[in-house]
């Protein structure tokens, strides 16, 4: 701690000088969280000092985060789902998990069944809430195979999870098909939706992954990730508007005497964010988005196999993966590599059609070498 105060400008002077070392955005391939809208930001300076914990105090703040809920319940085919945001899928897993558990508190070894391609989130809840998790694995297209999710099914399995939408290989598991196992399982089936739920609504011809399919239960989408909302936004979002409940502890001296939320003190300032790209964009909006982003990873994908980098995937979304070499990428490109050592870029919004462009003439250029 400083005894002394800094001035304003020297303070700022050197909160600026921190930001340059940042990476610029522009070079920026490996991230599934992008630039926020304008009007994220804007409602997000509106509503800084909200506490979406207290939300007695909040009235205005909670009714949005209600709102947004209610978009998320009708885009995913279930007009009355219930849910709350999260700080992102992280969080969204870790309450789906967690709500499973709770409703099969008699089983003393319990079990979840997840992709090997799952984020390391259900690491993360798995490891909380003592569940062994049991990996399924993927066919040759990079997809859960449900088969073999079944056969990994016994008496102690409390859950199944499936993704829409892998952060590795943008691929959307059969959710139709592990639907159709959860019920006859009478399994918990969480979707882990968090990239694909803002983009797998808004294709031509989506995939059906959400409350339209009997068996789904609970569903992470996160609006700071496609839905370009300010950090941190995701939400947890359940076919039963009362499934939350069971998780509900006192909470003494708020305004509200109980709370089923993971976090206490939550900002209403990226809620606010999220519906307003949700509202300003509507459908149209997000399809148009979505469209230009899909189309920027086949330019990315026919680019790249043109340089002799075959693609490892055929990806359902807006991810983009290849066989290449790690010293291939110029510097100050950022990509990211997968477990199987395939180089990953993901096409966000930030990153548009000249991005693609600039890209690809740099991988060439440095080829050249
Ligand atoms: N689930 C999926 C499919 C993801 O891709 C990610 C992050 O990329 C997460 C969950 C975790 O989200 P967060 O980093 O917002 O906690």
């Amino acid at each position: 701690m400083l005894n002394k105060g800094q001035s304003e400008e020297e303070l700022f002077a050197f909160l600026a000088q921190k930001k340059s070392e940042d990476l610029d955005h522009d070079f920026i391939l490996s991230s599934m969280c992008t630039i926020p809208h304008s009007v994220a930001v804007r409602a997000h300076c509106m509503f800084m000092e909200t506490n979406l914990g207290d939300p007695g105090l909040f009235p205005g703040t909670f009714s949005l985060e209600q709102l947004l809920v209610r978009r998320f319940g009708s885009l995913f085919h279930c007009e009355t789902a219930g849910g709350y945001a999260t700080s992102g899928g992280t969080e969204s897993n870790i309450q789906a998990l967690r709500l499973a558990r709770v409703q099969n508190c008699g089983i003393r070894e319990p079990n979840v069944i997840v992709p090997e391609s799952a984020h390391f989130s259900f690491k993360k809840a798995c490891d909380m809430l003592s569940l062994e998790i049991r990996p399924a694995p993927l066919g040759r297209d990079f997809r859960m195979d449900a088969d073999a999710a079944a056969g990994l099914i016994d008496k102690n399995t409390i859950g199944l999870i499936g993704i829409a939408g892998t952060t590795e290989y943008g691929m959307v598991d059969p959710i139709a098909g592990l639907a159709k196992i959860a019920v006859q399982h009478d399994l918990f089936f969480h979707v882990d939706a968090a990239f694909g739920g803002m983009v797998i609504p808004f294709l031509d011809r989506p995939a059906p992954f959400d409350f339209s399919l009997a068996g789904v239960t609970t569903i992470a989408v996160d609006p700071h990730k496609m839905g370009m909302s300010t950090i941190p936004c995701g939400c947890l979002i359940t076919r039963d508007p009362h499934l939350l409940d069971s998780l509900n502890i006192d909470t003494p001296y708020l305004t509200v005497k109980q709370e089923y939320t993971l976090a206490g003190t939550r900002p209403g300032a990226p809620v606010a964010g999220a519906l307003a790209v949700l509202d300003y964009l509507g459908t149209e909006g997000m399809k148009a988005v979505v469209a230009g982003c899909m189309k920027n990873t086949e330019r990315l994908i026919a680019g790249m196999e043109t340089l002799g980098y075959a693609r490892a995937a055929t990806p359902d979304l807006n991810v983009a993966t290849f066989s290449c070499e790690k010293d291939a990428v110029p510097v100050p490109w950022r990509v990211s590599w997968t477990r199987q050592n395939h180089l990953r870029a993901v096409c966000m919004p930030h990153v548009h059609a000249g991005r693609v462009e600039a890209f690809l003439l740099a991988m060439q250029e440095h080829k050249k070498r």
